[in-house]
């Protein structure tokens, strides 16, 4: 079928004062309409720079895509020209983020907020544009739209912010929204609210949704397929229900075995030993050979790329390669 998106070889590096950071090194993924992505690894792993690579955000200097392609909608990113990309940005692609406070201006309403990107990106009047935004405040459960669209960000409480940013971000009708850790801020009862609602507007909009995070378990519940990603590469790859049921990559096996426990008299199951690689002094041969439990000496001279073992899951491990 048609892709929305397809990321390949992607390479963006840093040029730091103490040396060349690959933050994503050679990573490929693609993204179908109407489906949702999810990007998991810990923090450092490359996730949100693959997400601002592709809006083409990324500070430069120092950050610079070294190499690679991005064509989202018949469109080759890295070869538009600025005006363009920032039409595109906002209107075709829009994005929310962990903390709702710092992204929602706190001298304008909830309402001024929405009304200026529907003004901004469809061109409306000021009384379409409040209809709408009342609209779309009812569109993601926010109660009282009427009143509510008169309010500033701090009279909303932590979810109902989060509602606001999902509004505006959906406000010029995205066909993908990138969500950045979207409920690590809120607490576990508000969470599976704000996910249960990203699914509804996925079935309702059909809009493809790349939702990153650290935690699988909010992965289990909101996406269709899933990419592991570790120190700047893709680990592994498959729809949500196979990973479940049957991951193979060893680093995998330890995000499974660190999701927090719904029984809240057990601690934390597992954390997965070691840290993640210092990005300047990146290990050789396979990543995370420094914190594999299985680890071989080819592990530490050949880097494993990604085999497809079943139909849609790959993964790129000596131990499977
Ligand atoms: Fe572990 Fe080797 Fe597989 Fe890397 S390639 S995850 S070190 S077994
Ligand atoms: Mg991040």
């Amino acid at each position: 079928s048609e892709k929305l998106l397809s990321v390949k070889n992607l390479k963006t590096y840093f040029y730091t004062e103490d040396g060349v950071v690959p933050a994503i090194d050679g990573v490929n993924f693609d993204v179908e309409p109407g489906e949702t992505l999810g990007i998991v690894g810990e923090s450092g792993c490359g996730k949100s720079v693959t997400s601002l690579s592709v809006m083409r955000l990324i500070p430069k200097p120092p950050g610079k895509i070294e190499d690679g392609e991005i064509i989202f909608d018949g469109k080759d990113l890295l070869n538009l020209p600025e005006d363009e990309m920032r039409k595109l940005r906002g209107n075709e692609m829009s994005m929310i983020f962990q903390e709702p406070m710092t992204s929602l201006n706190p001298v304008y309403t909830v309402g001024d907020q929405i009304t200026e990107a529907i003004k901004l990106h469809q061109g409306k009047n000021h009384k379409e544009a409040v209809k709408q935004a009342i609209e779309m405040l009812s569109l993601v459960g926010i109660p009282l739209p009427e009143k509510r669209v008169d309010e500033y960000p701090h009279q909303l409480s932590g979810g109902m912010r989060q509602r606001v940013m999902i509004a505006m971000a959906l406000s010029c009708n995205p066909k993908l929204l990138f969500a950045d850790e979207p409920t690590t801020a809120l607490d576990v009862t508000i969470q599976a609210q704000i996910l249960e609602l990203m699914k509804k507007l996925k079935t309702e909009l059909g809009t493809s949704i790349i939702l990153i995070t650290h935690d699988l378990g909010v992965i289990a519940e909101t996406v269709d397929r899933v990419i592991v990603m570790y120190a700047g590469r893709v680990v592994e790859e498959a729809p949500v229900k196979d990973l479940f049921k049957k991951h193979l990559h060893p680093y995998t096996e330890g995000l499974m075995n660190s999701i927090p426990s719904l029984d809240e008299r057990k601690e934390r199951l597992d954390s997965i030993e070691g840290s993640v690689p210092n990005p300047l002094d990146m290990p050789s041969g396979c990543r995370f050979h420094p914190r594999c439990p299985h680890v071989m000496d080819k592990c530490k001279e050949e880097i494993p790329q990604l085999e497809e073992k079943s139909k849609g899951h790959t993964v790129a491990c000596w131990l499977h390669n």
